[in-house]
């Protein structure tokens, strides 16, 4: 695909609103030429040293002063977006930086669209997809273990990752279509039982990048937590706890009215959404159906389910309706982690206490009231995101939806080449597939792309980036 504009962008940078310093970005074929017309008579970018800053006066077209700036200028192509490219930083507020990108319009740039400078770097083979991508994550980043995450994409972890992956693919591709070629030979170049250990190994790669989408969904917008009991164990009070703050009213009237409630914190360099399911207050009859119908919503959406029982009462069938609830959430498949929580453990303990009938990732006794066991939650929290506690900064994780997208088609086309194998069909089948897979692959990694699947992903971005 050919890059379809050479002509030379500005926009501002930086978010608007007062501020001391923005930037504003030109880059394009005549990006210096531009810049020239904007400075004070005899002075030429072209003359200024590459990736220094230079303090300069810019005027209009009248040599009214615009502002006293510093701008720095990257010759292609080093430069972020592989153009010439100047950086300009001017003084922030209101005027400033529009009047200079309104004055750059007028010597001869367009305002650039949205991602316009990163969709450049990209047609420019600066970064590939998932880096442009990883751009946009880093600037959305919730907190810091998603940012760190998103760095490690701009850096290119989980694209040579790719590469490697599609490298295999094309050399077993190559073999298998090299086999074809000789058919009439009856020679094979790729031995089948080789070439299926090959594609076992291809499809347990996948399928592990697959299944840390949820810990990088996650990691991205933060984990969800819903907080599940029947009214009046100390649900909000636990939530107020977790926030420090007292956000969610809390009464002693099982079923107070409000809606679900969230809110986060952070714990640990990682965000968590808490979702209190919260009391409702409806016609008697109702309250018991409405509040298993909310929790089961929550905890559908949830990561985390902490399960709420008040260790001070017996259970009751409503107790024992929310935990039936709940037992439909706990499988491998769903991936969700539930913390069991013994709460107003300052109270006498009542005999025969809410069970749960499965296995929980933590167990505790907390107190809302005075506090008692909330360092202990929050440690839970955090083991349960960390697995086993183990260092896993370096580990590679699926983040966005696009890229589950493609691999999840790459793991069908690779299943349908495996079964090809197992049926004994010609190479011709089986290399068909693994061609497919190489597409999604490439589709991922942006060696092949379609206009569409490029104005999806940068119609996102700022104005600027
Ligand atoms: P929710 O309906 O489950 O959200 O429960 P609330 O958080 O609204 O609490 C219900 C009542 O129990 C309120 O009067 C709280 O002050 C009280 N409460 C909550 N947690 C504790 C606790 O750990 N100990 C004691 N003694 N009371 C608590």
């Amino acid at each position: 695909m050919q890059f379809p504009e050479d002509d030379t962008i500005a926009a501002i940078s930086s978010p608007p609103g007062r501020g001391a310093i923005v930037c504003v970005r030109v880059s394009g074929k005549s990006a210096f030429a531009v810049v020239t017309r904007l400075l004070e008579k005899d002075k030429r970018v072209e003359s200024f040293a590459p990736r220094t800053l230079h303090l300069v006066w810019l005027v209009d077209s009248n040599g009214k002063r615009l502002d006293q700036v510093t701008l720095a200028r990257y010759v292609a192509p080093n430069s972020y977006t592989g153009e010439n490219l100047i950086e300009i930083f001017c003084h922030g507020g209101k005027w400033v930086p529009a009047l200079i990108v309104e004055n750059l319009c007028h010597v001869g740039c367009r305002l650039a669209e949205p991602g316009e400078f990163t969709r450049r770097a990209f047609f420019n083979n600066k970064l590939d997809l998932i880096q442009a991508e990883a751009v946009e994550d880093i600037i959305a980043a919730e907190s810091p273990a998603g940012l760190q995450n998103a760095l490690q994409h701009l850096e290119g972890r989980f694209s040579e990752r790719m590469q490697q992956l599609r490298e295999r693919l094309l050399h077993t591709c190559a073999l298998l279509e090299l086999g074809l070629d000789f058919s009439e030979e009856d020679v094979e170049f790729a031995d089948r039982a080789q070439l299926r250990a090959e594609l076992e190994g291809l499809e347990k790669e996948i399928t592990f990048l697959l299944a840390s989408f949820q810990r990088g969904q996650a990691l991205k917008e933060g984990w969800r937590v819903a907080i599940i009991g029947k009214p009046n164990v100390g649900k909000s009070s636990l939530m107020n706890m977790l926030l420090r703050q007292d956000r969610v009213i809390v009464s002693s009237i099982p079923g107070t009215t409000r809606d679900t409630v969230e809110d986060s914190f952070m714990l640990d360099g990682q965000r968590f959404r808490l979702i209190d399911t919260a009391g409702i207050r409806t016609s008697h009859d109702e309250i018991e159906s409405q509040g298993i119908a909310r929790s089961r919503r929550a905890a559908e959406e949830a990561h985390i389910i902490l399960f709420v029982g008040d260790q001070s009462q017996p259970v009751d069938h409503f107790d024992e309706a929310i935990v039936a609830e709940c037992s439909r959430f706990v499988s491998d498949a769903t991936g969700k982690k539930i913390i069991f929580v013994r709460n107003k453990s300052d109270l006498l303990k009542a005999s025969n206490t809410v069970r749960l009938p499965f296995s929980v990732e933590a167990e505790l006794e907390t107190s809302a009231q005075t506090g008692a066991g909330i360092a202990e939650l929050e440690k839970a929290l955090c083991a349960v995101t960390n697995a086993n506690g183990s260092d896993r900064s370096g580990e590679v994780v699926l983040t966005n939806l696009r890229h589950k997208q493609c691999l999840e088609k790459a793991l069908a086309a690779l299943l349908c080449a495996k079964k090809s194998l197992d049926e004994n069909l010609s190479a011709e089948f089986v290399a068909a597939d693994l061609r497919e897979v190489i597409h999604q692959i490439g589709v991922l990694v942006g060696e092949v792309t379609t206009e569409d699947i490029l104005g999806e992903i940068f119609s996102h971005f700022c104005i600027g980036k």
